[in-house]
C-alpha cells in the first residue's frame, strides 16, 4: 500500500512536470505509467529489503519465544510478500504481552503463596521446638534430679518431638504429591471393605470418646472402585480421624456410599461441633484450622485436609464439605467405579 501510494505521488509530480514542459498527452501518459511502475517496484523492493525483512525477523523471534521452540528451523517463517508484516507483528506482540502479563500474575501469586507457606512452616515448627528446648534446659538446670519431674518432662519433650515428626511427614507427603514424584498406583478394590478396615483401625480412638463408627442405612454393600488403594485409605483415615477428633462424645460417625452412574460418592458424616460457613472455603488450605488451640490439643498438623484434597484431585475426582455448627459435618468425595 505504502509503495503504491508513493509511486502514484511520484507519477503525479511527473505528470505536472510533463505539462509544464509541454509534453504531448500521449507522451505524458506513457511517462506517468512508466514512472509509476518503476517507482512502485523500486519502493516496494527497498521497503521489502530494508524494513519488512527486519520486521519479519523480529516477528520470527517473537513467534519462536511464544512457541518455546529451540530449533529455529521448526518455526514457520511467514515469507508471503502479500502478508502485512507490520499488522501481524502488532497483533502478535499484543497477544504475547497479554500472555506474559498472565504469567507474571501467576508467578507473583505463587511467590506470595511460597512466602506465606514458608512463614507458616517456620511458625508451626517453632512451638514444639521451643517446648523441647524448654523441657531439656530445665532438666539440665537441675530438675532431672527429681525422677518424677524427669519422667514428666521427658514425656512432654517426646510429645513435641512426635508433633515435629508428624508435621515433617505431612509436608513430605504434600511435596511428593505436588511434584508428582510418586505416581498414583491405580487398582480395583472394594471401597466398602476399605472403609470397614479404616473403622477397625480407629475403633480404639473412637471408643475413647464413646463414638460409634458405622454405615448409613442401605450403604453397607460391596462396591468395586478404581484408585490408589493406599492413598484412598489415607483419605478415609484422615476424614474418620477428624470426625472423631471434632465429634461429639457418645456421638456417631457414619459412612455413606452412593451410586452416581460413572462414579461412587463416599461420605463421612459426624454429629460433632460442625464448622461455621465462613471457614468452609478455606478448609482445604495448608495449615488452615478453625480452632487452632483445639487442633493442636488434638495433635493435628493442619495439613491433613490439604493432603486429602491433593490425593482426590490426583485421581481427577472431587471433594466437598457441608456443615452446620452444632449439628455436624459431612465430607464427600467421588471415585471412579471399577
Ligand atoms: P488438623 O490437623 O488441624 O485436624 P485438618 O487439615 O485435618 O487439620 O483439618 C483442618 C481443620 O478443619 C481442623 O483444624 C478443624 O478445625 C476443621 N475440621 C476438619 N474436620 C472437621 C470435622 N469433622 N468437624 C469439625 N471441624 C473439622
Amino acid at each position: 500500500m505504502l509503495a503504491l501510494f508513493t509511486a502514484l505521488l511520484v507519477a503525479l509530480v511527473v505528470g505536472i512536470l510533463g505539462l509544464i514542459y509541454g509534453l504531448s498527452f500521449l507522451h505524458n501518459l506513457l511517462a506517468i505509467v512508466l514512472v509509476t511502475a518503476l517507482a512502485y517496484m523500486l519502493i516496494y523492493y527497498s521497503l521489502e529489503y530494508f524494513i519488512y525483512r527486519k520486521i519479519k525477523l523480529i516477528y520470527k523471534s517473537i513467534h519462536q519465544l511464544k512457541t518455546q521452540r529451540t530449533d529455529p528451523s521448526s518455526v514457520p517463517y511467514f515469507g508471503d510478500s502479500s502478508h502485512d508484516p507490520i499488522a501481524a507483528v502488532a497483533t502478535d506482540v499484543q497477544a504475547w504481552a497479554e500472555a506474559r502479563k498472565g504469567e507474571i500474575e501467576t508467578l507473583k501469586k505463587t511467590e506470595e503463596y511460597r512466602k506465606e507457606f514458608l512463614g507458616n512452616v517456620a511458625h508451626e515448627l517453632k512451638t514444639p521446638i521451643f517446648n523441647i528446648q524448654g523441657y531439656v534446659n530445665t532438666l539440665l538446670d537441675g530438675a532431672m534430679d527429681d525422677p518424677e519431674v524427669l519422667r514428666h518432662f521427658l514425656q512432654k519433650a517426646a510429645k513435641s518431638a512426635d508433633r515435629i515428626a508428624d508435621m515433617v511427614n505431612d509436608l513430605e507427603a504434600i511435596s511428593n504429591l505436588e511434584s508428582g514424584r510418586e505416581s498414583m498406583e491405580l487398582e480395583f478394590f472394594d471401597i466398602n471393605a476399605l472403609i470397614k478396615d479404616v473403622f477397625d483401625s480407629l475403633e480404639y480412638m473412637a471408643s475413647q470418646k464413646k463414638i460409634i463408627l458405622d454405615f448409613k442405612e442401605g450403604c453397607n454393600y460391596t462396591m468395586i472402585v478404581e484408585g490408589d488403594k493406599y492413598r484412598i485409605r489415607q483419605v478415609l483415615a484422615n476424614l474418620v480421624t477428624n470426625s472423631i477428633k471434632y465429634g461429639r462424645p457418645n456421638g456417631k460417625v457414619l459412612a455413606g456410599m452412593y451410586d452416581m452412574d460413572e462414579n461412587m460418592l463416599i461420605e463421612i458424616t459426624d454429629n460433632g461441633i460442625g464448622i461455621a460457613p465462613e471457614h468452609l472455603p478455606r478448609l482445604f488450605e495448608r495449615f488452615y484450622r478453625v480452632d487452632k488451640s483445639r487442633s493442636r490439643a488434638e495433635g493435628g498438623t493442619g495439613l491433613g485436609l490439604s493432603i486429602v484434597k491433593h490425593i482426590i484431585e490426583s485421581h481427577d475426582q472431587t471433594i466437598n464439605v457441608r456443615s452446620t455448627p452444632g449439628i455436624g459435618t459431612t465430607f464427600g468425595f467421588t471415585l471412579k467405579k471399577g
